[in-house]
């Protein structure tokens, strides 16, 4: 593996709301130019919506039979001349036919597979690379785009869900390094790559965290910059908890829990490169550079909070599973899981008995076959309608936190369903119903984050 670190390398990735219009795109390129010494790897999302627009074309070529393409297309072409980038529309416009052909072509097969949904969505980031160079370029920096597979990026064949292949570890660099030391900075496309056949593959959504993650792992980049839309890793989701504050630093372990949970801020799998090498990863906000951002480290700092953030994930159906046979805990559990690997459906918390298992899954999962399959050993009842609340933190003192967290939960008059403490040892998640989910993020933050603030101002104002 290649690990040496190139010290003066790093790798800045901006999602699609930080690129999301003429406007983002220059407030970018003065964050990029502010920067530029560092010798920078971009690696870029599609700009705004798009990745949501391209789904909505391909619904509409497949189910209606209709080509629509004009926003795509207008967003793209209007950015470029409000950029005063007309020149470089011979990049541009290219790709847009090509998409307009891929769409004709699925209105007319009526044929959306995983495969081809992938191709639909790769131009999203294929166009917002290149619009975003330009525009480097026209500011006098020695920009080039780049598609991920010509630097390197080879994943599996699992189309919008693709892992990234080791070789990539070793190809990455070797493309990337050598571009970086003549002075190029490369804009490179997040979220896409292509499978050992060369079919284009998506690393599911949210995927340019993880490209840009692996690119400075693989590249041993002194520092990873994720720019968002907020100050860095918040105390909670903001569209839940109005005064959510950013984290300082929270560990990678404790990031990917967060991610994994619901928090929207990170794709689950973006801290894995880094925890292979240490690499720091910087969250901070395009739209507000001065603020400090949060730090992703590989160890708690000393005097940390024994809480770093709450998170929710909703659409959770809680399954019971209870043997009708007089077999072993270890038969028993053997069996059931063994069913759920082959129907490769992901469990994420589970509570066990001798004789009985709890666990919880997506709603999304179809579960007749299996439910059909594991009534020769037992009685399995379906719950819907749940949602994992999860507190990330310290669990060594975990007696603390859910003392706290069962509390709040009693005061609002709410059941706790289930709970577990996850193996990584940095998160506590309990079941509640998803009605309910919201209230409790909201009253578990004040209790955490609101209450520890109290004594301060009490001691600041003094005289009542
Ligand atoms: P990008 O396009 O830059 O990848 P995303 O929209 O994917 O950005 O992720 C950022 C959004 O995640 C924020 O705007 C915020 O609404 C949401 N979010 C949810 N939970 C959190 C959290 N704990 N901290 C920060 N942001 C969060
Ligand atoms: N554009 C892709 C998405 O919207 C990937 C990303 O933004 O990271 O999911
Ligand atoms: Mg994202």
């Amino acid at each position: 593996m290649f690990l040496i670190n190139f010290r003066f390398m790093v790798v800045m990735k901006f999602g699609g709301t930080s690129v999301a219009d003429a406007v983002c795109i220059r407030r970018v390129a003065d964050i990029v130019k502010a920067q530029v010494e560092r010798r920078l790897v971009l690696v870029l999302s599609a700009m705004g919506d798009t990745t949501d627009h391209l789904l909505e074309a391909g619904a509409l070529a497949y189910h209606e039979g209709r080509v629509s393409m004009g926003a795509i297309e207008r967003a793209h072409l209007e950015t470029m001349r409000a950029l005063g980038l007309g020149a470089a529309e011979g990049e541009i416009v290219p790709l847009l036919e090509e998409l307009r052909g891929l769409l004709s072509g699925i209105s007319r097969i009526r044929e959306l597979s995983r495969r081809t949904k992938d191709y639909l969505l790769s131009f999203g980031e294929r166009l917002s690379v290149r619009i975003m160079a330009a525009c480097l370029v026209s500011l006098g920096m020695r920009a080039r785009a780049f598609d991920a597979w010509d630097l390197g990026f080879v994943s599996d064949s699992n189309y919008t869900s693709a892992e990234i292949m080791g070789e990539s570890w070793r190809l990455i660099p070797e493309r990337v390094l050598p571009l970086v030391e003549e002075g190029t900075l490369p804009v490179l496309t997040g979220f896409i790559a292509k499978d050992a056949g060369g079919v284009i593959t998506t690393l599911g959504r949210g995927g340019s965290d993880l490209s840009a993650t692996m690119a400075a792992a693989a590249c041993g980049a002194e520092e990873i910059q994720i720019w968002k839309d907020v100050d860095g890793i918040l105390t909670a989701d903001p569209r839940i908890v109005k005064n959510a504050k950013p984290v300082e630093t929270v560990t990678y372990e404790e990031a990917a829990e967060l991610a994994y949970f619901g928090a929207q801020v990170l794709h689950p799998r973006a801290m894995q490169p880094c925890m292979k090498t240490g690499t720091p990863v910087l969250v901070k906000n395009s739209y507000n550079p001065a603020a400090p951002g949060t730090r992703i480290v590989p160890s708690p700092e000393k005097g940390a909070l024994p809480v770093r953030a709450i998170t929710s994930r909703k659409n959770i159906s809680l399954v019971d599973i209870v043997s009708t046979r007089m077999l072993g805990q270890y038969g028993f559990l053997a069996e059931v899981f063994s069913s759920f690997a082959r129907h490769r459906i992901s469990v994420d918390m589970v509570a066990t008995s001798e004789v009985s298992v709890s666990l919880t899954l997506d709603t999304v999962n179809d579960l007749s076959v299996l439910k059909e399959e594991l009534s020769r050993i037992a009685s399995v009842e379906l719950r819907k309608g749940k949602a994992i609340v999860t507190i990330v933190g310290n669990v060594k003192r975990s007696s603390e936190i859910l003392a706290r967290a069962f509390r709040t939960c009693e005061f609002l008059g709410v059941r706790v369903q289930m709970v577990s403490q996850g193996a990584s040892k940095v998160n506590i998640s309990f079941i509640v119903e998803d009605t309910e989910a919201e209230e409790v993020v909201r009253a578990l933050h004040i209790d955490f984050f609101d209450r520890l603030e109290l004594p301060e101002s009490e001691g600041g104002g003094g005289t009542e």
